[in-house]
Protein backbone atom coordinates (compact mmCIF):
# COMPACT_ATOMS: atom_id res chain seq x y z
CA UNK A 1 0.00 0.00 0.00
CA UNK A 2 1.94 3.14 -1.30
CA UNK A 3 4.78 1.87 -1.15
CA UNK A 4 5.70 2.86 -3.93
CA UNK A 5 5.68 6.23 -3.71
CA UNK A 6 8.08 8.88 -2.09
CA UNK A 7 8.13 10.83 1.28
CA UNK A 8 8.35 14.08 0.26
CA UNK A 9 8.91 16.86 2.29
CA UNK A 10 6.07 18.52 4.17
CA UNK A 11 5.34 22.05 4.47
CA UNK A 12 2.36 22.71 6.41
CA UNK A 13 2.18 26.46 6.28
CA UNK A 14 2.23 26.21 2.58
CA UNK A 15 -0.43 23.48 2.27
CA UNK A 16 -2.61 25.68 4.88
CA UNK A 17 -2.75 28.50 2.35
CA UNK A 18 -4.74 26.06 0.26
CA UNK A 19 -7.50 25.96 2.74
CA UNK A 20 -8.80 29.36 2.91
CA UNK A 21 -11.69 28.08 5.79
CA UNK A 22 -7.87 28.09 8.27
CA UNK A 23 -8.12 31.63 8.30
CA UNK A 24 -10.89 32.07 9.72
CA UNK A 25 -11.96 32.90 13.67
CA UNK A 26 -14.71 31.49 15.72
CA UNK A 27 -16.06 33.28 18.41
CA UNK A 28 -13.09 35.45 18.64
CA UNK A 29 -10.29 32.60 18.45
CA UNK A 30 -8.72 31.43 15.00
CA UNK A 31 -10.27 28.30 14.12
CA UNK A 32 -8.89 24.74 14.86
CA UNK A 33 -10.55 22.30 13.25
CA UNK A 34 -10.05 18.99 14.67
CA UNK A 35 -13.05 17.46 13.16
CA UNK A 36 -11.24 15.88 10.15
CA UNK A 37 -13.10 12.82 11.21
CA UNK A 38 -16.67 13.95 10.44
CA UNK A 39 -15.66 16.01 7.39
CA UNK A 40 -12.38 17.44 6.06
CA UNK A 41 -11.78 20.96 4.67
CA UNK A 42 -11.55 21.68 1.01
CA UNK A 43 -8.38 23.08 -0.89
CA UNK A 44 -8.99 25.68 -3.26
CA UNK A 45 -7.75 23.72 -6.06
CA UNK A 46 -11.13 21.60 -5.59
CA UNK A 47 -13.17 25.08 -5.05
CA UNK A 48 -11.83 25.90 -8.48
CA UNK A 49 -12.95 22.73 -10.39
CA UNK A 50 -16.38 23.17 -8.98
CA UNK A 51 -16.35 26.77 -9.97
CA UNK A 52 -15.07 25.61 -13.44
CA UNK A 53 -17.46 23.20 -13.74
CA UNK A 54 -20.66 25.75 -13.49
CA UNK A 55 -18.77 28.54 -15.38
CA UNK A 56 -17.76 26.69 -18.20
CA UNK A 57 -19.42 23.32 -19.27
CA UNK A 58 -22.26 22.53 -16.99
CA UNK A 59 -24.30 19.82 -18.87
CA UNK A 60 -26.82 16.38 -18.29
CA UNK A 61 -23.91 14.01 -19.11
CA UNK A 62 -24.30 10.43 -21.25
CA UNK A 63 -27.23 11.90 -23.29
CA UNK A 64 -26.22 15.39 -25.36
CA UNK A 65 -24.94 15.19 -28.70
CA UNK A 66 -24.10 18.68 -27.93
CA UNK A 67 -20.54 19.96 -27.11
CA UNK A 68 -20.97 20.75 -23.58
CA UNK A 69 -22.60 17.03 -23.06
CA UNK A 70 -19.59 15.37 -24.63
CA UNK A 71 -17.22 18.16 -22.18
CA UNK A 72 -19.34 17.25 -19.37
CA UNK A 73 -19.12 13.21 -20.04
CA UNK A 74 -15.55 13.36 -20.70
CA UNK A 75 -14.60 15.10 -16.76
CA UNK A 76 -16.80 12.84 -15.17
CA UNK A 77 -15.21 9.97 -16.96
CA UNK A 78 -12.19 10.83 -16.45
CA UNK A 79 -12.95 11.44 -12.72
CA UNK A 80 -13.94 7.89 -12.65
CA UNK A 81 -10.47 6.55 -14.38
CA UNK A 82 -8.69 9.08 -11.60
CA UNK A 83 -10.39 6.72 -9.15
CA UNK A 84 -10.18 3.56 -10.57
CA UNK A 85 -6.25 4.80 -10.53
CA UNK A 86 -5.90 5.86 -7.31
CA UNK A 87 -7.56 2.30 -5.34
CA UNK A 88 -5.92 0.26 -7.99
CA UNK A 89 -9.30 -1.20 -9.45
CA UNK A 90 -8.60 -3.55 -12.51
CA UNK A 91 -11.23 -1.76 -14.67
CA UNK A 92 -13.01 1.77 -14.49
CA UNK A 93 -16.51 -0.18 -14.63
CA UNK A 94 -15.66 -1.39 -11.44
CA UNK A 95 -16.42 2.30 -10.19
CA UNK A 96 -19.60 3.19 -9.14
CA UNK A 97 -20.29 6.45 -8.55
CA UNK A 98 -22.95 7.03 -5.47
CA UNK A 99 -23.51 9.65 -3.33
CA UNK A 100 -21.64 8.46 -0.21
CA UNK A 101 -20.22 6.01 2.10
CA UNK A 102 -24.01 5.44 3.23
CA UNK A 103 -25.31 4.89 -0.53
CA UNK A 104 -22.80 2.13 -1.49
CA UNK A 105 -23.21 0.13 1.34
CA UNK A 106 -26.96 0.35 1.13
CA UNK A 107 -26.38 -0.73 -2.85
CA UNK A 108 -24.54 -3.73 -1.85
CA UNK A 109 -26.76 -5.31 1.13
CA UNK A 110 -30.03 -4.45 -0.27
CA UNK A 111 -28.69 -6.50 -3.51
CA UNK A 112 -27.88 -9.15 -1.26
CA UNK A 113 -31.28 -9.84 -0.27
CA UNK A 114 -31.84 -11.46 -3.42
CA UNK A 115 -28.99 -14.09 -2.74
CA UNK A 116 -29.29 -14.79 0.86
CA UNK A 117 -31.17 -17.46 2.79
CA UNK A 118 -32.73 -18.12 5.67
CA UNK A 119 -29.61 -19.35 8.36
CA UNK A 120 -27.03 -18.06 6.36
CA UNK A 121 -24.54 -15.34 8.37
CA UNK A 122 -23.38 -12.52 7.93
CA UNK A 123 -20.37 -11.00 10.54
CA UNK A 124 -20.36 -7.53 10.97
CA UNK A 125 -17.48 -6.22 13.81
CA UNK A 126 -18.32 -4.66 17.08
CA UNK A 127 -16.73 -1.45 15.99
CA UNK A 128 -18.85 0.13 12.85
CA UNK A 129 -20.81 2.82 12.06
CA UNK A 130 -24.17 2.92 12.37
CA UNK A 131 -24.22 3.00 8.22
CA UNK A 132 -22.39 -0.45 8.38
CA UNK A 133 -25.37 -2.16 11.22
CA UNK A 134 -28.58 -0.77 9.96
CA UNK A 135 -28.31 -1.88 6.41
CA UNK A 136 -27.38 -5.25 7.26
CA UNK A 137 -29.93 -5.06 10.33
CA UNK A 138 -32.57 -4.71 7.71
CA UNK A 139 -31.02 -7.14 5.24
CA UNK A 140 -31.24 -10.14 8.20
CA UNK A 141 -34.96 -8.83 8.83
CA UNK A 142 -36.37 -9.41 4.77
CA UNK A 143 -34.14 -12.66 4.21
CA UNK A 144 -33.96 -14.18 7.71
CA UNK A 145 -30.31 -14.02 7.22
CA UNK A 146 -28.19 -14.01 11.35
CA UNK A 147 -26.25 -10.98 12.14
CA UNK A 148 -22.94 -12.07 14.31
CA UNK A 149 -20.64 -9.54 15.80
CA UNK A 150 -16.46 -9.89 15.74
CA UNK A 151 -16.11 -8.70 19.36
CA UNK A 152 -13.54 -6.35 20.22
CA UNK A 153 -10.88 -5.83 23.16
CA UNK A 154 -10.25 -3.24 25.54
CA UNK A 155 -7.60 -0.87 23.16
CA UNK A 156 -10.53 -1.09 20.59
CA UNK A 157 -9.03 -3.82 18.47
CA UNK A 158 -10.59 -6.83 16.81
CA UNK A 159 -10.29 -10.20 18.46
CA UNK A 160 -9.17 -12.22 15.75
CA UNK A 161 -9.15 -15.51 17.22
CA UNK A 162 -12.70 -15.20 18.13
CA UNK A 163 -13.40 -13.98 13.94
CA UNK A 164 -11.42 -17.51 13.37
CA UNK A 165 -14.65 -19.18 15.42
CA UNK A 166 -17.24 -17.11 13.71
CA UNK A 167 -16.37 -18.15 10.42
CA UNK A 168 -18.24 -20.70 8.39
CA UNK A 169 -19.62 -22.57 5.73
CA UNK A 170 -22.67 -20.33 6.36
CA UNK A 171 -20.88 -17.17 6.53
CA UNK A 172 -21.82 -15.09 2.97
CA UNK A 173 -20.88 -11.86 3.78
CA UNK A 174 -18.19 -10.34 6.18
CA UNK A 175 -18.29 -6.31 6.78
CA UNK A 176 -16.17 -4.07 8.62
CA UNK A 177 -14.73 -0.65 8.56
CA UNK A 178 -10.80 -0.13 7.62
CA UNK A 179 -10.44 2.67 10.14
CA UNK A 180 -12.81 3.01 12.58
CA UNK A 181 -13.74 6.62 13.13
CA UNK A 182 -14.96 6.37 16.78
CA UNK A 183 -11.29 5.26 17.88
CA UNK A 184 -9.21 5.46 15.06
CA UNK A 185 -8.58 1.80 15.15
CA UNK A 186 -6.83 0.18 11.95
CA UNK A 187 -8.02 -3.03 11.16
CA UNK A 188 -5.98 -6.37 9.82
CA UNK A 189 -8.55 -6.20 7.16
CA UNK A 190 -6.16 -8.18 4.23
CA UNK A 191 -5.92 -10.88 7.36
CA UNK A 192 -9.36 -10.57 7.23
CA UNK A 193 -10.11 -10.95 3.96
CA UNK A 194 -8.40 -13.94 3.35
CA UNK A 195 -9.96 -15.58 5.84
CA UNK A 196 -13.58 -15.13 4.93
CA UNK A 197 -12.51 -15.57 0.76
CA UNK A 198 -11.51 -19.15 2.35
CA UNK A 199 -14.74 -20.00 3.42
CA UNK A 200 -16.57 -18.33 -0.15
CA UNK A 201 -17.49 -15.44 1.79
CA UNK A 202 -17.74 -11.93 0.00
CA UNK A 203 -16.02 -8.94 2.52
CA UNK A 204 -16.98 -5.25 2.21
CA UNK A 205 -14.83 -3.06 3.31
CA UNK A 206 -16.10 0.26 4.74
CA UNK A 207 -13.11 2.70 4.23
CA UNK A 208 -14.81 6.07 4.88
CA UNK A 209 -12.38 6.71 7.51
CA UNK A 210 -9.43 5.17 6.36
CA UNK A 211 -9.16 7.08 2.57
CA UNK A 212 -8.16 10.21 4.06
CA UNK A 213 -5.09 8.82 5.30
CA UNK A 214 -4.11 4.96 3.74
CA UNK A 215 -3.95 4.48 0.13
CA UNK A 216 -5.59 1.27 -0.05
CA UNK A 217 -5.22 -1.14 -3.66
CA UNK A 218 -8.18 -3.13 -4.26
CA UNK A 219 -6.28 -5.84 -5.93
CA UNK A 220 -3.52 -6.21 -3.73
CA UNK A 221 -6.40 -6.54 -0.97
CA UNK A 222 -8.58 -8.67 -3.24
CA UNK A 223 -11.04 -7.26 -1.35
CA UNK A 224 -14.67 -7.64 -3.05
CA UNK A 225 -16.37 -4.35 -2.41
CA UNK A 226 -14.70 -1.25 -1.10
CA UNK A 227 -16.68 2.17 -0.25
CA UNK A 228 -15.76 5.72 0.56
CA UNK A 229 -17.11 9.15 0.43
CA UNK A 230 -15.46 12.26 -1.10
CA UNK A 231 -16.16 14.90 1.95
CA UNK A 232 -13.47 12.72 3.93
CA UNK A 233 -10.86 13.29 1.81
CA UNK A 234 -11.04 17.30 0.81
CA UNK A 235 -13.67 16.17 -1.78
CA UNK A 236 -16.92 17.66 -1.35
CA UNK A 237 -20.30 16.31 0.38
CA UNK A 238 -23.09 13.94 -1.53
CA UNK A 239 -20.29 11.81 -3.76
CA UNK A 240 -18.64 8.82 -3.04
CA UNK A 241 -17.41 5.59 -4.48
CA UNK A 242 -18.36 1.65 -4.43
CA UNK A 243 -15.78 -0.66 -5.82
CA UNK A 244 -16.86 -4.04 -6.73
CA UNK A 245 -15.59 -6.59 -8.75
CA UNK A 246 -16.98 -7.01 -11.94
CA UNK A 247 -18.15 -10.86 -10.77
CA UNK A 248 -20.31 -9.23 -7.72
CA UNK A 249 -21.57 -6.74 -9.19
CA UNK A 250 -22.79 -8.14 -12.69
CA UNK A 251 -24.48 -10.74 -9.90
CA UNK A 252 -26.03 -7.82 -7.63
CA UNK A 253 -29.70 -7.09 -9.06
CA UNK A 254 -29.51 -2.96 -9.97
CA UNK A 255 -30.57 -1.07 -6.65
CA UNK A 256 -32.66 1.48 -8.64
CA UNK A 257 -34.67 2.12 -11.61
CA UNK A 258 -34.73 5.37 -14.12
CA UNK A 259 -32.67 6.55 -16.25
CA UNK A 260 -29.08 6.15 -17.22
CA UNK A 261 -29.56 2.61 -15.79
CA UNK A 262 -31.55 1.10 -18.90
CA UNK A 263 -30.66 -0.64 -21.87
CA UNK A 264 -34.14 -0.83 -23.67
CA UNK A 265 -37.47 0.10 -21.92
CA UNK A 266 -40.85 -1.53 -22.97
CA UNK A 267 -43.78 -2.47 -20.70
CA UNK A 268 -43.68 -5.73 -21.37
CA UNK A 269 -39.71 -5.92 -20.70
CA UNK A 270 -36.64 -3.86 -19.21
CA UNK A 271 -33.09 -4.80 -19.99
CA UNK A 272 -30.72 -3.43 -17.78
CA UNK A 273 -27.54 -1.04 -19.35
CA UNK A 274 -23.84 -2.85 -18.80
CA UNK A 275 -21.63 -1.53 -15.64
CA UNK A 276 -20.93 0.68 -14.11
CA UNK A 277 -24.57 2.23 -15.07
CA UNK A 278 -26.45 -0.38 -14.31
CA UNK A 279 -25.79 1.29 -10.93
CA UNK A 280 -25.85 4.59 -11.64
CA UNK A 281 -29.52 5.74 -12.05
CA UNK A 282 -30.96 9.13 -12.57
CA UNK A 283 -28.53 12.33 -13.14
CA UNK A 284 -25.83 12.09 -10.85
CA UNK A 285 -23.94 14.17 -9.13
CA UNK A 286 -21.80 15.35 -11.79
CA UNK A 287 -19.76 18.36 -10.71
CA UNK A 288 -19.41 16.48 -7.30
CA UNK A 289 -17.55 13.77 -8.86
CA UNK A 290 -15.27 15.61 -11.11
CA UNK A 291 -14.66 17.53 -7.57
CA UNK A 292 -14.08 14.29 -6.47
CA UNK A 293 -11.16 13.19 -8.92
CA UNK A 294 -9.89 16.82 -8.49
CA UNK A 295 -9.43 16.39 -4.81
CA UNK A 296 -7.45 13.02 -5.25
CA UNK A 297 -5.41 14.74 -7.16
CA UNK A 298 -4.57 17.30 -4.68
CA UNK A 299 -3.77 14.98 -1.88
CA UNK A 300 -2.16 12.73 -4.20
CA UNK A 301 0.01 15.32 -5.27
CA UNK A 302 1.24 15.95 -1.81
CA UNK A 303 1.48 12.16 -1.43
CA UNK A 304 -0.59 9.51 0.97
CA UNK A 305 2.83 8.79 2.37
CA UNK A 306 3.67 11.97 3.73
CA UNK A 307 0.32 12.95 5.11
CA UNK A 308 0.35 9.02 7.34
CA UNK A 309 3.55 10.10 8.94
CA UNK A 310 2.80 13.82 9.32
CA UNK A 311 -0.47 12.86 11.14
CA UNK A 312 0.91 9.87 13.18
CA UNK A 313 3.68 12.33 14.23
CA UNK A 314 0.87 14.71 15.63
CA UNK A 315 -1.18 11.96 17.15
CA UNK A 316 2.10 11.43 19.25
CA UNK A 317 1.82 14.41 20.23
CA UNK A 318 -1.16 15.47 21.26
CA UNK A 319 -1.79 11.79 23.06
CA UNK A 320 1.20 12.36 25.15
CA UNK A 321 -0.09 15.77 26.48
CA UNK A 322 -3.33 14.85 26.91
CA UNK A 323 -2.51 11.98 29.16
CA UNK A 324 -0.60 14.81 31.20
CA UNK A 325 -4.07 15.84 32.52
CA UNK A 326 -5.13 14.64 35.36
CA UNK A 327 -8.42 12.09 35.09
CA UNK A 328 -7.75 11.29 31.22
CA UNK A 329 -8.93 8.46 29.74
CA UNK A 330 -8.09 7.89 25.97
CA UNK A 331 -10.70 4.92 24.29
CA UNK A 332 -8.99 3.23 21.80
CA UNK A 333 -5.44 2.77 22.06
CA UNK A 334 -5.05 -0.34 19.35
CA UNK A 335 -0.99 -0.61 18.08
CA UNK A 336 -2.22 0.74 14.79
CA UNK A 337 -4.44 3.62 14.57
CA UNK A 338 -5.03 6.96 12.16
CA UNK A 339 -4.66 10.31 14.19
CA UNK A 340 -8.23 10.01 16.18
CA UNK A 341 -8.12 10.86 20.00
CA UNK A 342 -11.47 9.33 21.78
CA UNK A 343 -11.19 10.53 25.60
CA UNK A 344 -13.16 11.35 28.46
CA UNK A 345 -12.17 13.59 31.67
CA UNK A 346 -13.17 11.60 34.75
CA UNK A 347 -16.37 12.97 36.12
CA UNK A 348 -17.06 15.38 33.64
CA UNK A 349 -19.37 14.91 30.40
CA UNK A 350 -18.09 14.96 26.58
CA UNK A 351 -20.83 17.60 25.29
CA UNK A 352 -19.85 20.21 28.11
CA UNK A 353 -16.01 19.99 27.12
CA UNK A 354 -16.93 20.48 24.03
CA UNK A 355 -18.99 23.51 23.92
CA UNK A 356 -16.48 25.01 26.51
CA UNK A 357 -13.92 24.29 24.15
CA UNK A 358 -15.36 25.59 21.03
CA UNK A 359 -15.81 28.80 22.75
CA UNK A 360 -12.00 29.04 22.22
CA UNK A 361 -12.21 28.50 18.61
CA UNK A 362 -11.83 24.42 19.07
CA UNK A 363 -13.57 22.51 16.35
CA UNK A 364 -13.78 18.78 17.84
CA UNK A 365 -16.75 16.23 18.01
CA UNK A 366 -18.65 14.77 21.05
CA UNK A 367 -21.12 11.76 21.37
CA UNK A 368 -21.69 8.04 20.30
CA UNK A 369 -19.89 9.28 16.95
CA UNK A 370 -22.83 6.63 14.73
CA UNK A 371 -21.18 4.68 16.72
CA UNK A 372 -22.99 3.30 19.93
CA UNK A 373 -22.46 -0.47 20.13
CA UNK A 374 -18.71 0.82 20.64
CA UNK A 375 -19.64 3.15 23.75
CA UNK A 376 -21.86 0.50 25.38
CA UNK A 377 -18.64 -1.36 24.87
CA UNK A 378 -17.05 0.87 27.47
CA UNK A 379 -20.30 1.52 29.09
CA UNK A 380 -20.44 5.18 28.60
CA UNK A 381 -22.79 7.48 26.77
CA UNK A 382 -19.73 9.18 24.47
CA UNK A 383 -16.82 10.95 23.69
CA UNK A 384 -14.97 13.56 22.78
CA UNK A 385 -13.07 13.24 19.86
CA UNK A 386 -10.28 14.90 18.53
CA UNK A 387 -9.45 14.18 14.70
CA UNK A 388 -6.15 15.36 12.55
CA UNK A 389 -5.78 16.13 9.42
CA UNK A 390 -2.33 16.65 7.28
CA UNK A 391 -2.97 20.49 7.85
CA UNK A 392 -2.96 21.05 11.26
CA UNK A 393 -0.17 21.72 13.50
CA UNK A 394 1.71 21.18 16.57
CA UNK A 395 0.99 25.16 17.49
CA UNK A 396 -2.79 23.83 16.97
CA UNK A 397 -2.50 20.83 19.40
CA UNK A 398 -0.98 22.68 21.74
CA UNK A 399 -3.96 25.50 21.56
CA UNK A 400 -6.13 22.15 22.03
CA UNK A 401 -4.83 20.71 25.28
CA UNK A 402 -4.82 24.51 26.91
CA UNK A 403 -8.46 24.42 25.83
CA UNK A 404 -9.45 21.19 27.45
CA UNK A 405 -6.93 22.25 30.47
CA UNK A 406 -9.34 25.45 30.80
CA UNK A 407 -12.38 23.71 30.12
CA UNK A 408 -11.50 20.93 32.77
CA UNK A 409 -10.90 23.89 35.56
CA UNK A 410 -13.76 25.89 34.39
CA UNK A 411 -16.15 22.62 35.08
CA UNK A 412 -14.20 21.21 38.09
C1 LIG B 1 -18.30 8.97 7.87
C2 LIG B 1 -18.38 7.53 7.91
C3 LIG B 1 -19.44 6.84 7.32
C4 LIG B 1 -20.62 7.54 6.67
O1 LIG B 1 -20.24 8.33 5.60
P1 LIG B 1 -21.33 9.24 4.86
O2 LIG B 1 -20.52 10.17 4.03
O3 LIG B 1 -22.09 9.94 5.94
O4 LIG B 1 -22.19 8.33 4.06
C5 LIG B 1 -19.43 5.47 7.37
N1 LIG B 1 -18.44 4.79 7.96
C6 LIG B 1 -17.39 5.41 8.54
C7 LIG B 1 -16.30 4.59 9.15
C8 LIG B 1 -17.33 6.80 8.53
O5 LIG B 1 -16.29 7.41 9.11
Amino acid sequence: MGQHTQVKAFDVEKIRKDFPILNREVNGYPLVYLDNAATAQTPVQVMDAIVDYYSNYNANIHRGVHSLSQEATDKYEQARIKIQKHFNAEKAHEIIFTSGTTHGINMVASGFASLLKEGDEILVSALEHHSNIVPWQMLCEKTGAILKVIPMNQNGELIYSELEKLLGDRTRVVFLNHVSNALGTVNPIKKIIDAAHEFGAAVLIDGAQAAPHIKADVQELDVDFYVVSAHKMCGPTGVGMLYGKEEWLEKLPPYQGGGEMIATVSFEKTTYAGLPHKFEAGTPNICGGIAFGAALDYMNAIGFDAIAEYEHGLLEYATAKLKEIEGMKIYGEASEKTAVISFNVEGLHPYDIGTLVDKMGIAVRTGHHCAQPVMEFYKIPGTVRASFAFYNTTEEVDRFIEAVKKAVMMLQ
